[in-house]
C-alpha cells in the first residue's frame, strides 16, 4: 500500500484523518506542494516482530515505531501497548506528535511506537521481557537514542516499562554519558523529572481554563466566563483522565460524569474524583461507587450526559457523527488523541460547540518530557544550583524591606517571599507559561482568519508554518 496517501486506501483511517485535517488547513498556508507533502508525509516507518518465551512456547510479538519528521532531532513519542494497536494508528499518532510539539514549541520532530498486546494478559516478568527486546529491536536499527528518538509512556505503559527502556538503552550503550535521555517518563529515582506523571492532565485542566476564560467565546456558545461551577464529565480514568479530572475539580469545576471501559456513572451535584479512583482500585470497578446517582453498563451512555465540558481521554474514534448529536457538552477538551472524527467535529460546530483539539490540549506530557530530557542532558535537577543563592537574596530584600518600613512581616508571610523554587515548582510552572501562550497562540490565528473554521485548523495552520520554516532552513542535501 501507500503508507502516506491513506485516503486511497480502505485500511486506513485515522492516519487519514490526521492528513485530512493537515490538507485543510493547508489550504491557509503559502507553500509549496512539495514541502507540504514532505511535512505531511510519515518519513520512516518500522515494522517488526520478534519471539519472547511464554509458558513452555514461543510468542511472537508485532511492534512498530514510526518516526514522522525529522525537521528537529530528536523525534518524540509515547509507546502504546494494545491488542489494538496497528500501524495506521501508530503513523496517526506520530504525525500528531510531529504537529503537538510545534503547536507548544517543543524542539523535537514527532514519533510514536506501538506493541499490540494487552498488557493485562502477560505477567510482570513477561512484560518486562518484551518492553526490553522492543527496546534492543529499536538500537539495533538506531531508532533510539538521546538525539535520535526518545520514547515516553502512553496508553497502557507507564514509568515501569520506561525504567526497562532506560536500563536496556544505557546497558547496551556502555560509558554513554546522555544514555538516561534516551526515554522520558522515567521515575524520579531513575532521573525523570518531578511533575511528569500530571503533566498531560494538568496540561488538559490549564488548557479548558484558558478556553473558558475568554468572553467573547463563550458568549458565542452560550456559557458563562471562567471555570467555576462548569460541570464536566471525563473519558477514561487513566494517566490523563485521572489528572485531568483532578485538577479541573481543584481549578473548581464540577465532575458530574466518569465514564471507564465497564460503564460510567454521573451525579449532577459532583463526584468526588478521589473517592471514585480509590473505589475502582479496591473493586475493579467505577460501578457501584455509592456518590452516584445514576449508572450506565454502556459507557457511551455516559458521555451523552448533561454537562458543558466533555474530557474524552482514553481512546481514538470515540465520538463519531453517530453519537455527536447526543452530546450535551458546549465544549469538547481532547486529553485523548484522535477521539472526535472530522464529521463529527464539523457537525459539533454547526450545532454551536468548540472542541480543544487534541495535538493542543495533551501537549502537557510531551512539555515535560522536553523538560526532563533537558535536565537529562544537563545531569542536574532544575533549582538545585539557584535555590539557596535565590533564598539569600530574597531573604536580604525581606530584612531590607522591613528595616526600611519598620514593619515587620509574620513569619509565614516571610517564607513564602524567601522561599526558592523547587523543581516541581519550576516544571509547573514551565508547563502553564507554554499552554498559556500556545492557547492564545491558536486563537490568534482562529479569530483573524474567518476561513479557519476551528482551533485544530487553526492550530495546525501554526504549526505547518513552524515546520515549513524548519524544513526551509535545513534545505535538502545531499
Ligand atoms: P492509560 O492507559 O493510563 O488510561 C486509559 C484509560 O482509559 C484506562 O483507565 C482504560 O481503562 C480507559 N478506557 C479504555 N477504553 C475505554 C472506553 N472505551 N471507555 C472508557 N474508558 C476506557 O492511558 P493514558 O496515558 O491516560 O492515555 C489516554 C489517551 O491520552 C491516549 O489517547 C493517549 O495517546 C493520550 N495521551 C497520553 C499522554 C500521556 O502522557 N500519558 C500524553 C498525550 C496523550
Amino acid at each position: 500500500m501507500n503508507i502516506n496517501n491513506p485516503t486511497a486506501n480502505q485500511d486506513t483511517h485515522f492516519f487519514g484523518d490526521v492528513c485530512k485535517n493537515f490538507d485543510h488547513a493547508a489550504q491557509f498556508t503559502q507553500h509549496d506542494a512539495g514541502l507540504l507533502d514532505q511535512i505531511k508525509s510519515c518519513n520512516s516507518v518500522y515494522r517488526f516482530r520478534f519471539p519472547i518465551r511464554k509458558g513452555n512456547g514461543f510468542e511472537v510479538i508485532d511492534a512498530w515505531r514510526v518516526e514522522h519528521s525529522h525537521h528537529q532531532s530528536p523525534t518524540k513519542g509515547g509507546i502504546r501497548y494494545s491488542e489494538m494497536v496497528n500501524e495506521d494508528e501508530v503513523m496517526a499518532l506520530a504525525a500528531l506528535m510531529t504537529y503537538k510539539c510545534a503547536i507548544v514549541n517543543v524542539p523535537f520532530g514527532g514519533a510514536k511506537g506501538g506493541i499490540k498486546i494487552n498488557p493485562k494478559n502477560y505477567t510482570v516478568g513477561e512484560l518486562e521481557n518484551i518492553t526490553r527486546r522492543y527496546t534492543v529491536e529499536l538500537i539495533k536499527k538506531n531508532f533510539i537514542g538521546p538525539s535520535i528518538d526518545v520514547p515516553a509512556p502512553d496508553y497502557g505503559s507507564g514509568e515501569r516499562e520506561m525504567s526497562w527502556i532506560a536500563d536496556t538503552y544505557a546497558t547496551m550503550n556502555p560509558g554513554q554519558l546522555d544514555a538516561l535521555g534516551a526515554v522520558t517518563g522515567k521515575p524520579i529515582a531513575l532521573h525523570g523529572i518531578a511533575g511528569r506523571r500530571e503533566a498531560t492532565g494538568r496540561g488538559v485542566a490549564i488548557a479548558i481554563r484558558e478556553c473558558v476564560g475568554v468572553g467573547e467565546d463563550m458568549q458565542k456558545i452560550g456559557l458563562t466566563t471562567g471555570l467555576s461551577g462548569k460541570k464536566v464529565i471525563v473519558q477514561g480514568l487513566g494517566n490523563v483522565g485521572y489528572y485531568s479530572a483532578k485538577f479541573l475539580s481543584e481549578f473548581g469545576a464540577l465532575i458530574v460524569g466518569l465514564c471507564e471501559f465497564e460503564g460510567a456513572i454521573y451525579n449532577e451535584d459532583g463526584l468526588d474524583v478521589e473517592a471514585v479512583f480509590q473505589h475502582r482500585k479496591a473493586t475493579g470497578s467505577i460501578l457501584g461507587y455509592a456518590g452516584a446517582k445514576t449508572e450506565f453498563k454502556n459507557t457511551m451512555d455516559g458521555l451523552e450526559q448533561p454537562c458543558d465540558i466533555l474530557v474524552p481521554a482514553a481512546l481514538e474514534n470515540q465520538i463519531t457523527i453517530q453519537n455527536i448529536g447526543s452530546i450535551k457538552a458546549k465544549i469538547i477538551a481532547e486529553g485523548a488523541n484522535g477521539p472526535t472524527s472530522p464529521e463529527a467535529e464539523a457537525a459539533f460546530y454547526k450545532a454551536g460547540g468548540m472542541i480543544i483539539p487534541d495535538m493542543y490540549a495533551n501537549a502537557g506530557g510531551v512539555t515535560v518530557s522536553y523538560f526532563e530530557w533537558l535536565k537529562n542532558l544537563s545531569h542536574v535537577a532544575f533549582g538545585r544550583i539557584n535555590r539557596r543563592f535565590e533564598e539569600n537574596s530574597n531573604l536580604n530584600l525581606v530584612n531590607m524591606v522591613e528595616g526600611i518600613t519598620g514593619t515587620a512581616l509574620t513569619p509565614l508571610q516571610r517564607s513564602t517571599i524567601i522561599k526558592g523554587a523547587s523543581e516541581l515548582e519550576l516544571v509547573n510552572s514551565g508547563l502553564e507559561d507554554t499552554m498559556i501562550r500556545s492557547y492564545h497562540e491558536i486563537r490568534e490565528i482562529y479569530k483573524n482568519n474567518p476561513k479557519v473554521e476551528t482551533l485544530r485548523n487553526a492550530a495546525m495552520v501554526g504549526a505547518i508554518n513552524k515546520i515549513a520554516v524548519s524544513y526551509m532552513n535545513l534545505g535538502v542535501w545531499p
